[in-house]
């Protein structure tokens, strides 16, 4: 299938991009990677009027790491960012989702921004940025705002930025010295998105779970108990499992990954 006509622009600079997302309201949709928008224009799931592509935006592409945290633009790709030794050092949760996010030719082009703008609850990166306790910050003409990862995801594919606003920076927090994580997933192949994953930080005594798949948006959950992350979550059945199963799934994956991220905790305290 071919998607409808839509206008189509490539702004040179931050600044342009925002003034035509501003100037072109809701009906204009943003084109980073392609991975997830351009199936859904093919499919015609989505229709949009204009396509503001970012692609031209090297400002946006970075990874700065600092003590406290990964900075990363969301322009850069996945792969990048997987590549990347010292945010592996800094955060290595994000390089073991990054490993089970689709197949290495979608993470050459899908950007950090987009998997996080698009909130695919069954997406791997939303559960590892919720788990940190990470935030975002987003641009419009009107200026910079910071969203916390925990106001971020309100439902279903949906984020609480606003129409004129653009994604630029996603922060990761840097594991503390002591402290362990673990990312684990149940799918049916290597590089599907999964019928459940679990996100873990374990530090200073306290234990943060975060769960893609299981719900309209990430599932987060303080403690170690599984039944309890089991009975936070709300899967539904579709043609790839049922509800339960996703909730026994959630059990399974807690112990595990709660498990892994103490040991890991043990070897680096
Ligand atoms: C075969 C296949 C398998 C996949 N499997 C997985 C998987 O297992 N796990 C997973 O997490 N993902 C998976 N994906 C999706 C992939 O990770 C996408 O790359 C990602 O979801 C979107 O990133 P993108 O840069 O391609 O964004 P695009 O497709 O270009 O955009 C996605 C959405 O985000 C919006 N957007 C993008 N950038 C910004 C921004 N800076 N500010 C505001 N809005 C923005 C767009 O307007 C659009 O609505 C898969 C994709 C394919 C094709």
């Amino acid at each position: 299938m071919k998607p409808a006509p839509f206008e189509y622009h490539a702004p040179e600079t931050l600044d342009e991009a925002l003034r035509l997302k501003s100037e072109l309201g809701p009906e204009a949709s943003v084109l980073a990677g392609g991975q997830s928008l351009v199936p859904m224009l093919n499919m015609r799931l989505a229709s949009p009027e204009a396509l503001i592509d970012l692609r031209k935006l090297d400002e946006l592409r970075y990874i700065n790491v600092a003590d406290d945290a990964v900075a990363v633009g969301a322009m850069t790709t996945h792969r990048a960012l997987e590549r990347s030794d010292a945010a592996y050092s800094a955060c290595p949760l994000i390089r073991e989702a990054l490993g089970l996010v689709a197949h290495a030719v979608v993470r050459n082009r899908g950007t950090i921004g987009g998997s996080v703008a698009h909130a695919d609850p069954a997406a791997e990166l939303p559960s590892v940025l919720v788990a940190l306790g990470g935030k975002v910050k987003v641009r419009s003409l009107r200026g910079e705002r910071e969203i916390a990862a925990a106001d971020l995801f309100t439902f279903h594919f949906t984020t609480s930025l606003e129409p004129d606003e653009l994604l630029t920076e996603i922060s990761f927090p840097a594991l503390e010295q002591g402290a362990g994580s673990a990312f684990l997933e149940i799918s049916r192949r290597h590089g599907d998105y999964a019928l459940a994953g679990a996100a873990c930080v374990v530090s200073n005594g306290n234990t943060r779970l975060a769960f893609t798949g299981v719900g309209p948006i990430p599932v987060f959950v303080e403690g170690d108990d599984p039944d309890a992350a089991a009975a936070a979550t709300s899967p539904s059945d579709d043609i790839h499992a049922t509800a339960d199963y996703r909730r026994q799934l959630v059990r399974v994956l807690t112990s595990r990954a709660v498990g892994l991220a103490r040991e890991r905790a043990q070897v680096s305290g």
